[in-house]
């Protein structure tokens, strides 16, 4: 593969285990929780990959170990071809400034006791990018950029609504021209009203700037809008991986059948069955055996007890980790 082909993220095998310390007194015991298992993927330049999966699936782990603020506990990630799962700090600084990350909390990320241009500035005074005019002339082009106005540089976070903040988040990540921005459920603690508004300002951002985005979200609408290739995760691992418009018109894993049931069908006419998956994700801190999803899964099956599906290509592009999609000749991923 040529150098310019090269994807610009390629994640192999990675994991994040947490030590958590169990009961009291002699009954203490220290019990490992695996919220990462294993995952690889492939994100390219100026592509967006949707992260999709229920609460504590290990899809917002994945995206901090993606930029290294989570140390993994194994496997490898490359990015822009340089492995950087070992790097100290100072060999990660300059790495650090071309991938950012856009949080969930538009109230809690950002300080209230900082106006929006040091706010948005402090990435630039961080990286020392500039000298004081500079950085508030950049400022000035960035709150315009994501449809804010100059004027609002002097203000504080509170004076906003939840969808403003979202923006300023959104152009703190900007300031040092990323290639690569971690989209952490970035519309889902908004008002469904404004919603669309930020969704469409990422799609114009990305469009404009030729981002990529590792987009983690549980709204499977959101995601079909945004996405162009789509990873399901459960427990840890990730399930299915595919081109978005394969995923939706035919998913393969049944875990991914049940998520995509829930969702509206745009076409009038069309309705896809609702399932309704039965019983809770079991705790990551004792997994199932076998494949993981066998405890909820309407379709499971003696082997899916005993043996784990490996995540395999079944169709150019298309894998899934399901004893009932047996492999075509497709490669293996972790
Ligand atoms: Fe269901 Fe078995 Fe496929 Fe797992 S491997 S999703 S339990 S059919």
């Amino acid at each position: 593969m040529s150098a310019a082909a090269a994807p610009l993220v390629e994640v192999e095998g990675l994991a994040k285990s947490f030590v958590l310390r169990t009961g009291v007194g002699l009954r203490r015991a220290r019990r490992e929780l695996v919220a990462v298992a294993g995952v690889s993927f492939t994100l390219d330049r100026g592509e967006t990959l949707g992260l999709v999966g229920e609460s504590g699936c290990g899809k917002t782990t994945t995206g901090r170990l993606l930029l290294r603020l989570l140390e993994p506990t194994a496997g490898t990630i490359r990015f822009a071809g340089r492995e950087i799962q070992a790097l100290g700090e100072r060999e990660l600084r300059p790495l650090r400034r071309r991938m950012q990350i856009i949080f969930q909390d538009p109230y809690g990320s950002l300080d209230p006791r900082m106006t929006v241009e040091e706010i948005v500035a402090e990435p630039l005074v961080i990286h020392g990018v500039g000298d004081r005019a500079a950085r508030a002339r950049r400022v000035r082009e960035l709150l315009d950029r994501v449809g804010l106005a100059a004027a609002h540089a002097d203000r504080h976070p509170h004076e906003f609504s939840g969808g403003q903040r979202q923006r300023i988040g959104i152009a703190r990540a900007l300031a040092l021209e990323p290639e690569l921005l971690v989209c952490d459920e970035p519309v889902s603690a908004l008002d469904v009203s404004i919603r669309a508004q930020v969704v469409n300002l990422l799609v114009d951002l990305k469009r404009e700037l030729g981002l990529a985005y590792l987009f983690i979200s549980h709204d499977l609408a959101v995601v079909r809008h945004v996405c162009e290739r789509v990873a399901v995760m459960y427990l840890g691992k990730i399930v299915e991986l595919a081109p978005k418009a394969a995923l939706y018109r035919e998913p393969l894993h049944p875990y991914t059948q049940a998520l995509l049931s829930a969702v509206p069908v745009p076409r009038p006419g069309r309705r896809r069955q609702r399932i309704v998956l039965q019983g809770d994700v079991p705790s990551p801190l004792d997994p199932p055996q076998g494949c993981r999803f066998h405890t909820r899964c309407p379709k499971a099956m003696e082997v899916c007890r005993r043996v784990e599906p490996a995540l395999l290509e079944v169709r150019p592009g298309h894998r899934v980790a399901c004893h009932l999609h047996p492999a075509t000749g497709g490669a293996a991923v972790a």
